[in-house]
Parts: C-alpha cells; structure tokens; sequence
C-alpha cells in the first residue's frame, strides 16, 4: 500500500515538475528555438504524468477513458516534440514549419477517437481495467494502442537518429549537448520498452522519467550550449581580425570594437579611458575622421609618441529596419610599412630612371666620339693612300688596286685570244721628259707645280673606273680596267695631245712638257709585278725611240705550259 502512494507522489512529482520546465521554458523561449519546442514537450509531459496517476485513482470508466485520452494524446504529443526538439538542437537556425501543427494532430485525434469509442470495439483497450487499490491493475492493450506505440516510437527514433548524427557529424564543441541529451532519454525508453514487453506488471513510469529527462534539457539548453558558444565564438573571430573593426552610431559613438580597434585608440590618443564604448570616435580622433557614406579612404595619423600610422579605411553605413541610417562599420588596416616600402621603391625607381637617363646620355656621347674617331679612321685611311704633293693615290694603294684588279682579270690583255671586254686589264707607266732640267731652269717650286698640274690633267683626262697614281718621282702610272691594250694606247695618246695643248703657268713662266709612256697589258700568268716591269719596258723603249711617244709591250711570252702543249 505505501509502494502505492509512493508510486501515486511520484506521478504528481513529475507532472508537477514537468509543469516547472514548460512554464519556465516557456517564459525562456526566446533564448533559442529548442527551448520553446522544450516548454511544450515538457506540458505534454505533465499532462501525461497526471493522467497517469489519476487515472489509477478513479474507479469510475468514463472519467477513466478521459484521463486514458489525456495520456496517450500526451505521449504522441511529447514524441512529437521530442523529434522536433533534436531538430532545433541539431540545426540552431531551424524555426518550426506552420504546416506542421495541423500534421501533427492528426494522429492526437485519431487516437482520441479511437479511446472515446473504445467500449463499443475494444480495439485500443481489450478491457479497461486501471486500478492502484487494492491491488495493481492495469489495461490490457488491443492493435490501436499498437499503433499509436509504433507511431510514437516512430517519432522518437527519427528524433533519436537526427541526435546520433548530429553526435557523430555536428561540431565538436556541440558534441557533449548531443551525447547527453540522448543519454537522459535512455532510461525512460528503456523501463517503456521493459513495460511494453510486459516483463514487469507495473504502472507505467516512462512519463516520470521523461520528466528527468526534460530538467536535464532544459539545464542543457539554457545553462551550457547553446546561449554561450555562438557569441563566444563570434567575439574571438571579432578579436582574431588583424584589422581594426569598429561600429559607431550615427552620432559617432562607439557602438562596438574589437581589441586591434582599441589597441590603435589608445596609441593615436593616449589619454582615452580604457572603456571606450559610448565614447565619440570624431571627437577622439578629430575632423579627419569623417566617416564616408561607402567606400575607402587613406588617413595618415600622428600617434602619441610621434610616429606616423597610415591606416586604410573602409566604410559601410548601417541603417536600422526602417532603413534610416543607424551608423556606420569601419574597417581599418594599417598600411604604414606598405606606404614605406612602396614610397621607398618609387624613390629607387626614379633613381633608376636618372641612372638611365644618364646612361643613355654617355651612350650617346660615347656613339659621337667613335663617329668622329670613325672619320678620322677614313681620313688617316684615305690619307695613307695618297700622296702628299699631287693628292694622287700613291705607289701602295696603286698596288692594291693592280692586285685586285689582276684577281678579277682572266689575264688576257686583249691580245687576239679573248674577243670580249670584261676582264682585261691594260696599265700605262708615263715619265716626265727631261725633267731635271725644269727642276734644274727654273727650281723645285716650278717642278713641283709642273708635277702638280700634270697630276690634274691626268685624273680629268681618264674615265672614272681607272686609277692614276704617282709611282714616284715625276713617273705615273694610269691602271685601264676592262681595256686591253691597243685601247689603252689610243687614251694614253689623247692624253699625250692634252699634256701638250696645256702649257703650265708658274713662277712667271709658261712651261710646255711632254711625257713618253710604256702600255701593257695583262697576260695570263703575269703578276702586277711582271705587268709593271712590262710596261716599264715599253717606257724605255719609248725614251730611246725619242720621247713624247707611246710604246706598247706588245704580246707577252707564252706561258711555258703552253708551249710545251703546242709542241706536244
Ligand atoms: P728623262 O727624259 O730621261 O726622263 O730625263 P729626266 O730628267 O726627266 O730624268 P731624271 O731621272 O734624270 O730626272 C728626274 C728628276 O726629277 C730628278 C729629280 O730631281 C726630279 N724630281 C723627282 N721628284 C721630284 C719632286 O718631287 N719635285 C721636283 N721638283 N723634282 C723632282
Ligand atoms: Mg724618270
Ligand atoms: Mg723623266
């Protein structure tokens, strides 16, 4: 009999501490969705725990089949909750869908149905025997309360699911609200499904072990989890920021900050309060720090102890639901040292720029003076090739034009066995007569002037391809590229008439000279050498045959290996 007023205290206990948790959750609802869906699964669960003491109270069948409504439409009620409950838990944004509630009573309905009619099918009770005194009694269950347990219990194991991977998958943080949580519904099911089994013959104590259950979530929900960690976690995000992060109202106050945020207040103004929320940040910092509707701007401060904090601002106005502007959010980094390097490196980069300009300027310098050097390079060249008193290539230039010339000639000067032009080469040797007696009359000055002035005659009497150079003392030598012999007589000739017809004028004297010259022309296998000492052959006989007269070489010697093939 005392096991059975224990057992009837402990009911109104629970229900009443159920009660507690939904009025209290409920007064809390706000602090996170759970706890509302909380507040109503712990009122099912006081409904439940009433009904279930009453129940074995009343002897009379009909107020018995209202509390038997009571309970089970309790018991689907808090499964319900239960599933929605590990939703809220498991995703913290989650709000409770409207179309939900009338789902949900569907069942509630049915099984109200189903109880009111009970005496007539006996389908959810086989008989209606509940009864604490004097002895122990409880229903016997049909298949509509099998139905409405599978439906619960449906509920319960979704929920229960839902925690087991919110366990093994959610954060790590959240990890002890998810474990305890299922650990505080294991017992209740456990002594549900031992009754269920009909193992024990006992009143049915699940509704008081729920009730443990719902302390323990409530303690969770409200004391441990979920109030803390997001805030917190927000603020060491806020603090783990490089930058300076601020929030001021519209009038300029500081709404919020974070540490790097106070950290640069207190080094621009030393003397601000440690506290320096509220305070006006234009009035600590100055016009300067204007905030701009959007966008970006770089500030350059003077800090406390003089040095220079270059900070770039980036600002977001704020406005309120009405949409009128509450404030503004500011992001602040500090660039000094970037400003520093990227100063520093415009300053190397102009300094690169004058060392180039420089550069390019002695490049220049550098390019003139070896044009110059260049020229005087021609003119020594050109110089070296003359000769001083007649302005006439000189001996050396003539020889290598004779070799030149001599290379690209085929080596027959014209002498019957080549009937073209191209390749022959022809050379005249001229010589002054009787010049020592010029010299001798009428002085060196007058012989040089002769010897200039017979240079010029020649050099106008010859076609541009030939050279005339002064060999050596009053003896020139004309070089008739491309001419064969009995050509380079004929010119040689005409040269003879001009030398004649231009008397020379000097030192108050009018001169008349002639010139003997020895024409010959290349033949194969002769060298410039031979060529000259052929033509110097001529000269001689042109000396001996009375002067003012040209004579020819004539045909070389054959080759001697042509001779010899001749005699073969
Ligand atoms: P030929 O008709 O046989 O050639 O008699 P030539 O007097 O012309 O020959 P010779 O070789 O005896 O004399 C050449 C002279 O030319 C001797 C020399 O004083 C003179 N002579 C050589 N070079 C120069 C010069 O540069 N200037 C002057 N004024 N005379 C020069
Ligand atoms: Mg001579
Ligand atoms: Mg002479």
């Amino acid at each position: 009999m005392a096991g059975q007023v224990f057992l009837l205290l402990l009911f109104a206990l629970a229900a009443a501490v159920a009660g507690v948790v939904a009025a209290v959750g409920w007064r809390r609802r706000r602090t996170a969705p759970a706890v509302g869906t909380l507040s109503l699964v712990s009122a099912a669960i006081a409904a439940w725990s009433a009904a279930e003491g009453l129940i074995l109270l009343t002897g009379d069948p009909g107020t018995a089949l209202l509390l038997a409504v009571v309970k089970y439409v309790g018991v689907g009620a808090a499964m319900a909750g239960f599933l929605y409950l590990s939703k809220a838990v498991a995703d913290r944004g989650w709000r409770l869908p409207r179309r939900a509630l009338p789902l949900l009573s569907i069942e509630p309905a049915l099984v109200t149905a189903a109880i009111v009619t009970n005496p007539r099918h006996h389908l959810f009770f086989l008989s209606m025997d509940w009864a604490v005194s004097p002895e122990m009694r409880i229903p016997e269950f049909g298949p509509l309360f099998w139905a409405h347990t599978g439906y619960s219990y449906l509920l319960f194991g979704i929920g229960a699911v839902r925690l087991v991977r919110a366990w093994a998958r959610g954060p790590r943080a959240q990890r002890p609200l998810y474990g305890l949580l299922l650990l505080s519904v294991a017992p209740s099911t456990l002594g549900n499904v031992v009754g269920l089994l009909a193992l024990v013959r006992t009143a049915d104590l699940t509704p008081v072990g729920f009730c443990v259950t719902a302390v323990v979530v409530y303690w969770l929900l409200v004391h441990r989890a979920l109030p803390e960690l997001v805030p917190v976690a927000r603020d060491r995000v806020f603090d783990m920021i490089g930058d300076a992060v601020v929030t001021i109202d519209a009038s300029s106050r500081i709404l919020d900050l974070n540490s790097v945020a106070e950290d640069v207040l207190h080094r621009l103004r030393p003397g601000t309060p440690d506290r320096v929320i509220g305070l006006s940040l234009r009035e600590l910092l100055g016009e300067v720090f204007t905030p701009a509707d959007d966008g970006e701007s770089d500030l350059v401060f003077t800090d406390g102890t003089g040095r220079r904090l270059d900070l770039n601002v980036r600002t977001t106005p704020l406005y309120d639901r009405r949409g009128e502007r509450a404030g503004w959010a500011m992001v602040a980094r500090d660039v000094t040292a970037l400003n520093r390097q990227r100063h520093e490196l415009e300053r190397a980069n102009s300094r690169l720029r004058r060392q180039q300009d420089e550069l390019e300027q002695a490049n220049a310098r550098l390019r003139d003076q070896l044009h110059t050097i260049e020229l005087l390079r021609a003119d020594l060249a050109e110089q070296a090739a003359r000769d001083a008193l007649t302005g006439l290539h000189n001996r050396r230039h003539l020889m290598d034009v004779l070799h030149r010339e001599a290379a690209t000639a085929d080596g027959d000067g014209g002498n019957g066995r080549d009937g073209g032009n191209g390749g022959r080469l022809s050379l005249a040797l001229l010589d002054i007569d009787h010049f020592k007696q010029v010299n001798d009359r009428y002085g060196h000055r007058v012989g040089d002037d002769v010897l200039v002035r017979f240079a010029q005659l020649l050099s106008g009497g010859v076609r541009r391809d030939d050279t005339v150079a002064r060999y050596g003392g009053e003896e020139f030598v004309v070089v008739f590229p491309g001419t064969d012999e009995a050509q380079a007589r004929s010119r040689v000739e005409a040269l003879l008439e001009q030398v004649a017809a231009d008397p020379v004028h000097s030192g108050g004297h009018t001169l008349r000279v002639t010139f003997s010259a020895g024409v010959a022309a290349l033949s194969p296998g002769q060298s410039p050498d031979d060529l000259l000492q052929a033509a110097d052959g001529a000269l001689y006989a042109a000396k001996r045959g009375g002067r003012n007269r040209v004579e020819t070489a004539g045909p070389g010697p054959e080759p001697a290996g042509t001779a010899t093939g001749t005699a073969a």
